[in-house]
């Protein structure tokens, strides 16, 4: 008999909540966090700027309107210690502590058949056995540092934005260059820029970013809109992104030029990426749509940034708006009239090496006395192939994923019985509210896992056909949409050798959570029960 029903590795949003549904179902949990707190990807990215780009009263738990009466978010948009806060207060409120190991790394998982339950091992030389395994590492948290010739040479600190240091990093009068120009850098530069003597951005790809407008949530703001929570989170759940977003419900091409222009104007002012991105059906389907947004996007960098040449390099070519994630900051382009601020062009003239006094690059040398990267991660695979996970047969994981990572629904990955994924390849999870998805998830699973225990089977895994099926779905939603259209992390590319998949889910919250829906009320079509 396994020690415990479910293991669940990590502790931020989705961990927490798995770990109080799981519970209050009647099943024994834990969690393992590897970091010393709770809030994972909360909890590591503590760099200066690191904010939400979904809006407070959405990027939030929806499963108690307790919680969600009592908390009140001090901003349009969650900065990162807020969050940490609000994750800390749930884990109070609900008493998840003792269910939670913290400082505790899963280094792997082995189903072993003859017993129907998984054996996990963890960095401390202890292990346990569940009847279930529930990663919910998070799709964005195994870190990517390039792997930059002379590096280890650097004389001063140098940092990853997503492992920055609990005591924070003090930049005052030093010359610091950024690598990486993705929502993070965008955040990170104009804070590191305020007190250095200099910041050097250099810049492989230029990025689009729509103002955020964040401000206060007032008082009386939020006091009338929580009135009717409970309705804004039931249209959320049956909304395409999580969040109610109002477009036009119009073609963008088929629209006067002038009322397209208005239209943005109001949006580029009311701030935000999604209701930008929503305003018309065809932006993110056709490339002759998206060259509209695209060019008043350009007009807006060309407006703010007052050098044309540095305003040119900073506008972004090559790819729709929207294959990369869109950023959003309200000062990101300002930043860069400020006379301490330079934009390094590394896509022309790329970084050769560093060396211990600083970065040289194909056109020049960058004295530095430290340097940040925000360079991303590792998406979806990365912190999953940290563990060595070994399912029926002892097939690992990376071997099954070998050619891109795949699961039915996003939940569940054939040959690997009673595991069930959260936010995992074939859901919507990034191109969401994840938080609204991670709800969705754990309370699938754990209704499976009910249905499991109350029907007296002991394994639950996906068919493969059923898996592949799902997989091409996905694939052919996405195809229909310009998401797959860049070089970015949404494909993998961002990692050397990582094979070029869009895994996510684009068909929208809604219809995503009928059809799991269905798939549960037939009786979990397409899972095999019992082996
Ligand atoms: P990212 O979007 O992958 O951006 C990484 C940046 O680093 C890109 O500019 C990339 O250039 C550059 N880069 C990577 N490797 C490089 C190399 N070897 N040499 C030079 N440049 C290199 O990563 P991120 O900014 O951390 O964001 C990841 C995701 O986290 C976001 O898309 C978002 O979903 C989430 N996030 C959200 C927020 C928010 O809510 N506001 C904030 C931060 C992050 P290329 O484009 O040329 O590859």
């Amino acid at each position: 008999m396994a020690d415990l029903d479910v293991v669940v590795v990590g502790a931020g949003f989705a961990g927490l909540y798995a770990v109080h549904a799981f519970r209050s179902a009647g099943l024994t949990v834990r969690a393992f966090e590897a970091g010393d707190g709770i809030g994972g990807t909360w909890f590591w990215n503590s760099y200066p700027g690191a904010r939400c780009d979904v809006e407070s009263k959405d990027y939030s738990y929806s499963f108690s309107p307790e919680l969600e009466q009592e908390w009140s978010w001090s901003e349009r948009y969650p900065a990162q210690p807020e969050i940490l806060r609000y994750l800390n207060r749930v884990a109070d409120k609900f008493g998840l502590w003792p269910l939670i190991q913290l400082s505790t790394r899963v280094t792997g998982a082995a189903w072993d058949a003859a017993t129907s339950s998984w054996a996990v091992t963890t960095d401390d030389g202890g292990g346990v056995t569940a009847r279930y395994l529930v990663p919910t590492v998070g799709c964005l948290s195994a870190c990517n540092v390039p792997d930059l010739p002379g590096l280890a040479s650097f004389e001063g600190p140098w940092y990853h934005t997503s492992r920055w240091p609990k005591e924070g990093a003090d930049f005052t009068g030093k010359r610091v260059g950024l690598v990486g120009t993705g929502s993070t850098g965008i955040q990170v530069a104009p804070e590191i820029a305020a007190t250095a003597e200099h910041l050097y951005v250099f810049q492989r790809t230029a990025n689009f970013a729509v103002p955020n407008r964040n401000r206060p949530w007032l008082e009386e703001e939020e006091a009338a809109f929580k009135e009717h929570y409970r309705e804004y989170r039931a249209d959320a759940r049956q909304s395409f992104l999580g969040v109610p977003v109002t477009g036009t419900g119009r073609p963008v091409l088929e629209e006067p030029r002038e009322d397209v222009q208005r239209l943005f104007t109001q949006r580029w002012q009311a701030g935000g990426g999604m209701p930008f991105l929503g305003a018309y059906t065809d932006l993110l389907v056709s490339q002759e749509a998206n060259d509209v947004v695209a060019e008043f996007m350009r007009d807006r960098i060309r407006e703010i940034v007052d050098d044309p040449a540095v305003a040119g390099l900073l506008c972004p070519r090559g790819y729709p708006v929207g294959a990369k994630r869109l950023c959003q900051s309200d000062d990101y382009y300002a930043m860069f009239n400020r006379p301490n601020v330079s934009l390094v062009d590394i896509r022309s003239a790329p970084v050769e090496s560093v060396y211990p006094g600083g970065v040289k690059t194909a056109a020049g040398s960058y004295d530095l006395d430290a340097l940040v990267f925000a360079t991303g991660f590792d998406a979806l695979t990365g912190a999953l192939f940290a563990m060595d996970i070994r399912g029926a047969s002892g097939l690992p994981l990376r071997t099954a994923w070998q050619a891109g990572a795949q699961a039915y629904l996003g939940v569940a990955v054939a040959g690997f019985p009673n595991m069930f994924t959260i936010t995992g390849p074939g859901s919507p999870a990034v191109f969401s509210n994840v938080v609204l998805s991670i709800e969705q998830h754990v309370e699938w699973v754990r209704d499976a896992i009910v249905w499991l225990r109350d029907g007296g089977h002991a394994t639950m895994e996906p068919t493969v056909a059923a898996q592949r099926a799902w997989m091409e779905h996905v694939s052919q939603v996405a195809n229909a949409t310009l998401f797959p259209r860049a070089d970015s992390w949404y494909v993998g590319a961002n990692i050397p050798g990582k094979p070029r998949v869009f895994p996510w889910y684009v068909g929208g919250c809604g219809p995503y959570r009928a059809k799991c829906d269905e798939v549960a009320a037939a009786g979990y079509q397409g899972f095999t029960l019992d082996g």
